[in-house]
């Protein structure tokens, strides 16, 4: 007798495989971050973090540039970096390549690799080359640092922290909605459509994500305490659940505060999709999300581009979101499950 994977889910996986291992020693975090953390030579804090990107999972050729998707890998890794509240240092990118892939393919993949180890001011150090025989899988393995003083875990949030949200929220999923509808066309063009000019915003925060430095940047110069942070991989929801379920603490949330680009809400409707789910549920904004001590509330308001959503609450069973008419629902995930997804892809061939 068998066990599928999907039944465990991509957490609960990782929650099996974590208690086959000792924890690691004081001063030093493993699983269950969006980082490991440990000491470096010189008091700093040294931060890894790996992601791995699989060929008709993650990405899709009809529409996903090539270079683009070099650029996507290096700021999906170093993301997690980020919301650690850390500075990029070193990339590695391996990669497993079927023969379909050409020279001036893999030329145009780090095409775009150069252009983000160069925007994140990160050096390319190195990884490994190997075949497969369809399709193909990049993986990235992203190191930065950071005064052990700054880094950031998902563990600390406390009761009364405002809840904090760099940009906005949905435009990528709605991207990638548009560009699964438009595939055959994209296909067909070799890309070239000009009718979706007016979703060029969707398409690029789908296509290219910037991981959120500028933000850290802005929170050292201000000098804000963060609490808790993660990034906005999965979605809004599950990624506040991470929070909420490592620092054991619940919260408030509220409709009316969350950030969505005019564009993101139109197309939404266009889709028959609800707004608030798309920002709530999306995945993939790679924004940071961090609580902030409530004193701090006048310094964070300073700060263009982020905006306080709700707060922290002691009771852990009191996770709710309140609606734009006063009405009141629990806060449950719904976002990005790699095994489901898997599951709902291989159904469907
Ligand atoms: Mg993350």
């Amino acid at each position: 007798m068998t066990t599928p994977l999907s039944q465990l889910g991509e957490f609960g996986l990782i929650d099996r495989l974590r208690r086959r291992f000792d924890t690691p020693p004081e001063g030093i975090v493993g699983i269950g971050d969006d980082a490991a953390v440990f000491p470096g030579p010189d008091g700093r804090g040294e931060v890894v973090t790996t992601d791995m990107f699989v060929e008709g999972i993650h990405y899709d050729f009809a529409y996903v540039p090539l270079h683009l998707l070099g650029w996507k890998v290096v700021s999906a890794t170093l993301s997690d970096v980020a919301a650690m509240r850390a500075q990029p240092k070193f990339f590695f990118l391996s990669m497993a390549l079927s023969n379909r892939f050409t020279v001036e393919g893999v030329d145009a993949v780090y095409d775009g690799i150069a252009a983000a180890c160069q925007y994140y001011d990160t050096h390319l150090l190195g990884g490994d080359t190997t075949t497969i025989r369809s399709g193909s899988v990049f993986h990235g393995v992203g190191i930065g640092e950071e005064l052990p003083a700054r880094i950031t875990y998902r563990k600390g949030a406390r009761p009364g922290d405002l809840i904090c949200v760099s940009g906005n929220l949905g435009a990528a999923f709605l991207g990638l909605h548009v560009l699964e509808r438009e595939k055959e066309v994209l296909r067909d063009t070799h890309g070239a459509a000009p009718h979706l000019d007016k979703y060029r915003y969707l398409l690029e925060r789908y296509l290219r994500p910037v991981a959120r430095f500028d933000i850290v940047r802005t929170l050292n110069e201000e000098t804000v305490t963060t609490t808790a942070m993660i990034d906005i991989s999965d979605g809004l929801s599950s990624d506040l659940l991470h929070i909420l379920h490592q620092s054991q603490v619940g919260c408030d949330i509220y409709e009316d505060r969350l950030p969505i680009d005019p564009l993101t809400f139109k197309t939404a409707l266009e889709f028959n999709l609800s707004p608030a789910t798309c920002v709530l549920h999306g995945g993939e904004d790679y924004e940071l999300l961090f609580t902030v001590p409530a004193e701090q509330e006048s310094r964070v308001n300073r700060i263009p581009d982020i905006s306080v959503i709700g707060r922290i609450v002691a009771d852990p069973a009191h996770r709710i979101f309140h609606t734009t008419g006063g009405g009141k629902a629990a806060l449950t995930a719904q976002g990005w499950d790699s095994f489901l997804k898997k599951q709902a892809a291989s159904d469907t061939e």
